[in-house]
């Protein structure tokens, strides 16, 4: 009997599935790609042909321009080659998919990036038992446990009300962060406008066009220091400490991310009110997702691989690194 999964095979540049002839989220150009969603290490331009959700295929097409895309809407199963393949929420950003691939009798569910937590702006994760799980690892330490997300936002908006002299600057990476964070603080009841860098704006606008409402959105640019005292400021985290900030009224500088946990990362960027919000899975989330699907096999494309190999066989679960490149954290 063959080795299970013996049809997918790992390389460096991604996820080749070969009775389908196409690449999971490969980081060079193929002729078929199975883009898991819109993140930069994730969907790269150049492919031939792209199956991807629609709203990943529309953020693919404002950084990479139109994309000879293949739409495909959650739960639809489409056949490639010889393997029947469906895309489900991972519920990570807009438009994220875990990808669900049949074959030969079974099952393999690549997540890709994943969180099981509620986000406003997208669908939920959801669970699809199989006989291997190919699984990030991004926060894959014990020592990562994501706090409550409406406590952090609560922390967030208490600062900005105990100094209405200041501004507050949130850095949050411009694909799926900015616009979650934005649509949480609405949700806490934060009606004022929001400012923004121009970098966020295309995302922005795209998340209002796909239907995620922000509320009132102003750009920072030509806008008098004053004006924006009292007031949240969305940057991503490489505008925090530079030139631009200058223009801000004595700004409180946050930063919204998963590695807001490690002290030291908050202090070396200079952030004054780290927050703990995250697009990824934490150890709990991790662990409880793989105890949930009950695979065969545990597959690990990147992150902390080796403390969730351990945990995964320490629960007699088979478990094996991918050793994929290119895979960054930073879009957290
Ligand atoms: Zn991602
Ligand atoms: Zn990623």
């Amino acid at each position: 009997m063959a080795r299970l999964g013996s049809w997918i095979e790992p390389f460096p540049e991604g996820i080749y599935v070969r009775p389908a002839d196409a690449w999971i989220d490969p980081s060079q150009p193929k002729a078929k790609a199975l883009v898991t969603h819109g993140h930069a290490d994730h969907a790269r331009g150049g492919h031939s042909e792209v199956w991807a959700t629609a709203e990943t295929l529309a953020i693919m097409a404002t950084r990479y321009g139109d994309q000879n895309g293949n739409p495909v809407a959650y739960g639809e199963t489409f056949r490639l080659g010889e393997v029947d393949v469906s895309f489900v929420p991972a519920g990570h950003v807009l438009g994220s998919a875990q990808i669900v691939l049949e074959h030969a009798g079974e099952r393999i569910v690549v997540s890709g990036d994943y969180k099981r937590r509620e986000d406003p702006t997208c669908a939920p994760f959801e669970p699809v038992p199989c006989d291997i799980f190919i699984t990030e690892a991004t926060f894959g330490l014990p020592v990562f446990r994501h706090p409550d997300t409406g406590s952090e936002i609560d922390r967030l908006l208490h600062r900005l009300h105990s100094d209405p002299s200041r501004c507050l600057l949130v850095g949050a990476y411009a694909l799926g962060k900015a616009q979650r964070v934005i649509t949480e603080l609405r949700r806490r009841g934060h009606e004022q406008p929001i400012y923004y860098h121009g970098a966020v704006e295309r995302l922005c606008r795209l998340y209002e066009e796909l239907g995620v409402p922000l509320g009132e959105m102003r750009h920072a640019a030509g806008v008098k220091k004053e004006e924006m005292a009292g007031h949240i400021v969305i940057a991503p985290p490489s505008a925090l400490n530079d030139r631009w900030s200058r223009r801000l009224p004595d700004p409180v500088t946050a930063m919204a991310s998963g590695w807001m946990r490690i002290r030291q990362r908050a202090r070396q960027s200079n952030i004054e009110l780290p927050l703990i919000i995250s697009d990824h899975a934490d150890w709990d989330e991790l662990t409880c997702t793989i105890r949930e699907l009950a695979p065969r096999e545990v597959w690990i494309t990147h992150g902390r691989e080796e403390a969730l190999k351990h945990w995964c066989m320490i629960h007699q679960i088979k478990a094996r690194e991918l050793n994929l490149v290119g895979y960054e954290d930073e879009d957290e």
